[in-house]
Order: structure tokens, then C-alpha cells, then sequence
């Protein structure tokens, strides 16, 4: 079984750290998600479970002490390193009492992102261990958290965009999902524009996980509109 990545969602509208922020963490061997806001953030955090969020301070509609605030009141304890620009030091110290895990100031080097991300896990390790959750239907059974996949009790083996993409199937069940959706949920605009990835790789799951792949039964073709996952 492959192992699963920690996923780091970063924060931030300025899209010269993003990018930043986003090569270093790859590069770091973590997963990344990228919100551009902080209402985008707050959903994110529900839809990707990240391990790790880092979220910079000033931010449209939602600012980060407020995404920070909210998701400590619906009890979401994802570690959190505030980002904030030279001249708000102020603002530290509150993010700190808001709940944020540690914080870095702008301009910061590669080297120290990656240094406090792994020292933030690191510490809340314990803290953030993932739930094992389960989720099931007919005869298949996945666990989001551990990589497995397993058909009538045998594992599968699935790469990694296969499972994102059956995990957000399952998570979201007798839904019609169109395929805008699910490139955003699972390749995080990635492929913006060419919807024929989703395609492919649900014919790689079907391929997997369904008996009779003319006839699905899990993963069914809602036609001219997108994919819906049903028992
Ligand atoms: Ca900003």
C-alpha cells in the first residue's frame, strides 16, 4: 500500500507566494491544496481534511484570524501557521490566542517554510491523527485515511488521483457531480478546462470496483451532466 501524503492547504490571494508556498511544500513531499480566500478556505477544510493549514493573514471575504476563529468554534483543530507581513506583529500575538499553531513572517525562505511545517506536525502529531474513518458501500469498503481499498474483502490497488476521486464519490453519495466538480475537488484546477481527465479516470475505477462496467452499479453516467455515486 502506498503511503498517503500530508496534505497541506495553503491560504493566500497573492499568487507569487502560492506558487512559492505550493513548489516548496512538493518539493517537501507534501500534498498541497490551494485556497484563494478565506470562504474557499473554510470549505476546503471540510471537503480535503488537510493536515496542515497555512493561512495568510489578510485575505478577501474572510480574513484569516476570522477562518481561523471559525474553525477553532466548530471544534477543527487542523494545525494552523498564520502568515502575516512585517509591520503586523500585533496581529501574532492574536493569532496565537485565535488558536493558530505558529506563525511566519513575510518575506520567508523555502527552507524555513518546509522547517516549520514538519516542526508544526511534528508537535501536533498526536493532535491531528487522523480518525479512522471508514466509508462503505455494497461490497466495497475504503479507509480515506490509510490508503485501502477493498472489494469483497481483497485490496485494490488504485493511484493516488483514483482514490481522491472514488474517497469524493463516496463522500458525496446519490449526488449528481459534474465533472467541473470533480476536477476542482480532486485536481484542484489542475486541468482547468479539460474535463476528459475525469473521464479517464473513471473508467480506471470502473475497471476496478464494478462488476460489469457497461452496467455499472457504483458509479453511475448521469448523461450531458457528470457522475453520481449510488448504491
Ligand atoms: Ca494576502
Amino acid at each position: 500500500m502506498v503511503n498517503r501524503l500530508q496534505k497541506i492547504l495553503i491560504v493566500e490571494d497573492e499568487q507569487s507566494i502560492q506558487k512559492l508556498l505550493e513548489f516548496t511544500l512538493m518539493q517537501a513531499n507534501y500534498e498541497t491544496a490551494i485556497a484563494q480566500d478565506g470562504e474557499q478556505a473554510l470549505k476546503m477544510v471540510m471537503e480535503e481534511s488537510p493536515d496542515l493549514i497555512i493561512l495568510d493573514l489578510m485575505l478577501p471575504k474572510i480574513d484569516g484570524m476570522d477562518v481561523c476563529r471559525q474553525l477553532r468554534n466548530r471544534d477543527i483543530d487542523t494545525p494552523i501557521i498564520m502568515l502575516t507581513a512585517k509591520g503586523e506583529e500585533m496581529d501574532k500575538i492574536i493569532g496565537l490566542e485565535m488558536g493558530a499553531d505558529d506563525y511566519m513572517t513575510k518575506p520567508f525562505s523555502p527552507r524555513e517554510v518546509a522547517a516549520r511545517v514538519k516542526a508544526v506536525l511534528r508537535r501536533t502529531g498526536e493532535r491531528a491523527k487522523p480518525k479512522d474513518e471508514m466509508l462503505e458501500a455494497g461490497q466495497l469498503l475504503v479507509y480515506p485515511n490509510r490508503f485501502e481499498v477493498y472489494l469483497e474483502d481483497s485490496p485494490l490497488e488504485f493511484t493516488r488521483k483514483e482514490f481522491e476521486l472514488l474517497v469524493y464519490l463516496m463522500r458525496h453519495p446519490n449526488r449528481v457531480l459534474t465533472r467541473g466538480q470533480l476536477l476542482q475537488a480532486v485536481w484542484n484546477y489542475e486541468f482547468a478546462g479539460d474535463t476528459r481527465i475525469v473521464d479517464v479516470h473513471i473508467s480506471h475505477l470502473r475497471d476496478k470496483i464494478e462488476e460489469n462496467t457497461r452496467k455499472p452499479r457504483y458509479i453511475k453516467t448521469m448523461r450531458g451532466v457528470g457522475y453520481k455515486f449510488g448504491e
